[in-house]
């Protein structure tokens, strides 16, 4: 059988994204009371190959590797060969050639995971590539959401066949949220459209005009007015590394309209979440971030084993 990849949300199944979140719930549990888990990773290799900065990512994948008994071969990008002059395509024949049993691949060209996936006999996974696809990100995600809504409906979900590939859970389906910011350099924002509108969110993108995709989807550039009627706001990061032309006047403008404040919050239930790293003041104010409506620190928790979910899933 050919290799699974995750190089997008949609290389995963509805029912697939359910049970791996099922899993993902009893890692988490496992790792918060300390017990061991068992290591089906165990005489396991997997490559990390990352050529963009990363903090969140990068370590959440390694420790999830680890917790499941697999060992770790990071290559150092800035010392390897494609720094000097070698080609993806043949860095990954080499890759291929020490055999191992997963990479995990971040570039800045869109694309290069899934190329790389034509090129090995192993799972490539995907952990960012450009402005198209963060795909672990996204999932993460969603789990962070569904835990907030309420995680009866996911468990029950276990062990059953029948699942609905379109908006299978009533726990979310429906509920709103908004993207805000650098909506269309935001792989983070790409992976959720597509993994947020599939389980039945509404989406409403929030931006200044020049950050906006072309898009079927609501839009706005009213984070205040928005701000009342989401169940959901996922604050961006601007992507200024991605830009060609500087197209804001000053992040200071900017966040003086989309930045989530404490005013703009008032006294609404909605969650935050940010995919990391924050710009503090410009993308969310210092009292938010302390404020319990903020996730951003659950989402890192749920990143390892939603991680170590699908480690599980396309590896073991
Ligand atoms: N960490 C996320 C990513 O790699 C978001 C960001 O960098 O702003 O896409």
């Amino acid at each position: 059988m050919p290799p699974r990849h995750l190089i997008r949300t949609s290389d995963f199944s509805t029912a697939e994204i359910l049970t791996l979140f099922v899993n993902a719930l009893h890692y988490k549990q496992l790792l918060a009371s300390k017990t061991p888990t068992h290591h089906p990773l165990k005489h396991k290799n997997v490559i990390t190959i990352f050529f963009e900065n990363s903090t969140r990512t990068l370590s959440s994948f390694e420790l999830a590797v680890k917790n499941l008994g697999g060992d770790i071969l990071r290559l150092d990008v800035s010392r390897s060969s494609t720094s000097k002059g070698e080609t993806i395509s043949d860095t990954a024949a080499n890759l291929n050639a020490m055999n191992p049993d997963a990479i995990i691949i971040r570039h800045k060209n869109a694309g290069a995971g899934y190329y790389l996936s034509s090129q090995v006999n192993c799972p490539i996974i995907n952990g960012g590539d450009g402005a198209h696809s963060h795909p672990t990100q996204a999932l993460l995600d969603l789990l962070t959401i569904m835990e907030h809504f309420g995680l009866e409906e996911l468990l029950a979900t276990e062990g059953r066949s029948d699942i609905a590939p379109i908006a299978p859970l009533d726990s979310i389906r429906g509920k709103k949220i908004a993207i805000v910011g650098d909506v269309i350099n935001s792989r983070v924002a790409n992976s959720n459209l597509e993994l947020l509108t599939r389980f039945g969110m509404e989406v409403i993108l929030v931006a200044p005009p020049h950050f906006l995709p072309q898009s079927e989807l609501r839009t706005s550039d009213d984070l205040r007015t928005i701000a009342k009627e989401v169940d959901v706001i996922m604050s961006l990061r601007t992507q200024t590394e991605r830009h060609n032309q500087v197209i804001y006047g000053s992040l200071k403008d900017y966040a003086l309209r989309f930045c989530v404040t404490k005013e703009i919050l008032g006294d609404s239930p909605c969650i935050i979440l940010h995919p990391g790293p924050v710009h503090r003041n410009i993308d969310i104010d210092d009292e938010v971030l302390k404020d319990p409506r903020s996730k951003v620190l659950e989402q890192v928790t749920n990143g390892v084993c939603v991680r170590m979910a699908a480690l599980d899933f396309l590896i073991a």
